[in-house]
């Protein structure tokens, strides 16, 4: 009999977050150990770890353990004594026997706080406690992926859907390959090539626009040339580190010249959908016009989506602009706003019950940098516990907590607040909170592409606008420090900046 590890240790970490990754964050969000913890956690979830669950009941031969599983999600940058905490932790449960191989659920865009390059130190302490055994690490397309990581691993597959409804076969993927390679069958060799840039997300779907195009080439060529795994690496912009940026990573068996033209190829098709990438986005207010222009020509209902205060992306869903504007533009249909993570603001609305109505100050609670509260009398229409069980396609079968949460009611505008910072990505939060989306008129929602898998057919206009806020699209406009001024887009601003 053989014996895998299985683990799990990811996290997006916004160098620009204003609120730092704590333990508590991770025991929130998933936090398991054990087979029977981890198989109620995850048991028939799309995630890395459900479908490790599933595949390693297939494989005679083999016997699966669980060790520590923990995932918080995005914010900012993560305290190192969590670091250490939850490491410690992992490197406990490899010391217990020899093993063939160990498969982690990375992300892939982790920032600690002191540390240069979290993911890789990772990586480092695990290969010095697992010696030769096999190690295959699965990442997100969302990965700052660098060659000192893929020196350290035999085999690696990251999502190549965005939005990311294929995590449970990505890690299928890998643990296949994976272990083929502990079995003497396959002899991964992975090459990388980075782009050079960084490269905004919003406009990186693969299901359509310029990613598709990418994320198609990349399938045609790992079929075509009979490679082991081609992931294009769209990366995490937020993490100033002087490593970040976009990637391709290619695997091959047993020949490296194959799997490097691969990623060269990939990354040159990369270069040429970059400008479309670029995308130009309206500001709040102007967002909020079109879509009431759209719902008047009946193209309703319309999502006016917030990216730049996305939980998804590190950010805090505390930026006040999108409200701000909605309140302002007095929209005459019924109108949702998702959502504001307050939990001091929950608990007001519990002590003034349903059916009450008090002044609330939204938004802003954690920085006034990117606006001041918006201060609003409401009426609190209804309180929740915030539990919600995932239907759609992004983490189908995940239990999810935002903990209490209270849909209030000014101006006629629903506005949700919740206690916990989660991102909002299936239908389950709506009529959970009592919004039938079929009624709804304007939706303006702090997401950004996760959100279109599950919501996308009910929302005809979707207007993705730029707000301040942590994850805004011009990176020009953050203060990075470690991110060399040299890559794309800086290169070009500073050019174009330059007197002629
Ligand atoms: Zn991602």
């Amino acid at each position: 009999m053989k014996h895998i590890a299985i683990a799990r240790f990811g996290h997006e970490g916004n160098s620009f977050g204003s609120v730092r990754a704590t333990l508590a964050d991770f025991q929130a969000c998933e936090w398991a150990r054990g087979e029977a913890e981890v198989v109620a956690r995850y048991g028939g979830t799309n995630t890395e770890i459900g479908g490790a669950i599933d595949f390693m009941r297939g494989q005679s031969g083999w016997q699966a353990h669980f060790l520590r599983c923990a995932w918080a999600t995005p914010s900012g940058e993560m305290e190192p004594e969590v670091f250490e905490f939850i490491m410690a932790d992992l490197l406990s449960g490899l010391a217990a026997r020899r093993w063939d191989a160990v498969f982690l659920g990375q992300h892939g865009a982790m920032q600690v706080v002191g540390l240069d390059h979290a993911d890789a130190e990772i990586i480092r302490r695990i290969r010095k406690a697992i010696g030769s055994a096999s190690l295959g690490v699965s990442f997100d397309l969302h990965a700052n992926m660098t060659s000192e990581l893929l020196g350290l691993l035999d085999v690696s597959v990251g999502y190549k859907c965005h939005p990311h409804t294929d995590m449970a076969a990505t890690a299928q993927k890998c643990l296949r390959l994976l272990l083929d390679t502990a079995e003497g069958r396959l002899r991964p060799v992975g090459a990388i090539v980075p782009i050079r840039a960084f490269l905004p997300s919003i406009n990186g779907r693969t299901t359509d626009g310029p990613m598709a195009e990418v994320a198609a080439f990349a399938r045609e060529r790992e079929q075509a040339y009979g490679l082991l795994d081609v992931t294009p690496y769209h990366g995490y912009a937020y993490g100033d580190r002087a490593y970040a940026g976009a990637s391709a990573v290619a695997y091959a068996d047993g020949n490296e010249a194959k799997a490097e033209q691969a990623a060269r190829a990939v990354v040159a098709e990369m270069h040429r959908v970059r400008d479309r990438l670029m995308v130009r986005l309206p500001g709040a207010k102007e967002g909020i016009a079109q879509a009431l222009a759209r719902l008047g020509e009946g193209r309703g209902p319309a999502a006016v989506i917030d990216a730049a205060d996305h939980p998804g992306a590190g950010a805090n869903a505390d930026t006040p602009g999108l409200l701000r504007a909605l309140l302002v533009a007095e929209p005459k249909v019924p109108s949702v706003f998702v959502y504001f993570w307050d939990p001091s603001t929950v608990q007001k609305a519990v002590e003034t019950g349903v059916g009450g109505s008090r002044e609330f100050h939204l938004g802003g609670r954690l920085t006034h940098a990117f606006g001041p509260p918006v201060v609003v009398p409401a009426r609190v229409e209804r309180l929740t516990d915030g539990k919600i069980v995932h239907t759609g396609p992004v983490y189908h079968g995940m239990t999810f907590d935002f903990g209490p949460t209270a849909v209030l009611v000014g101006q006629g505008i629903k506005i949700v607040v919740t206690s916990h910072c989660l991102m909002v990505t299936d239908r389950t939060f709506f009529e959970l909170h009592g919004i039938d989306l079929a009624s709804v008129g304007l939706l303006a929602i702090k997401a950004k592409n996760q959100f279109r898998a599950a919501l996308s057919s009910i929302f005809p206009t979707m207007i993705d606008v730029d707000v301040p806020g942590p994850a805004c699209l011009d990176f020009t406009q953050l203060p990075f420090k470690r991110v060399p001024k040299t890559l794309f887009p800086w290169a070009e601003a500073s050019r174009e900046a330059a007197p002629r």
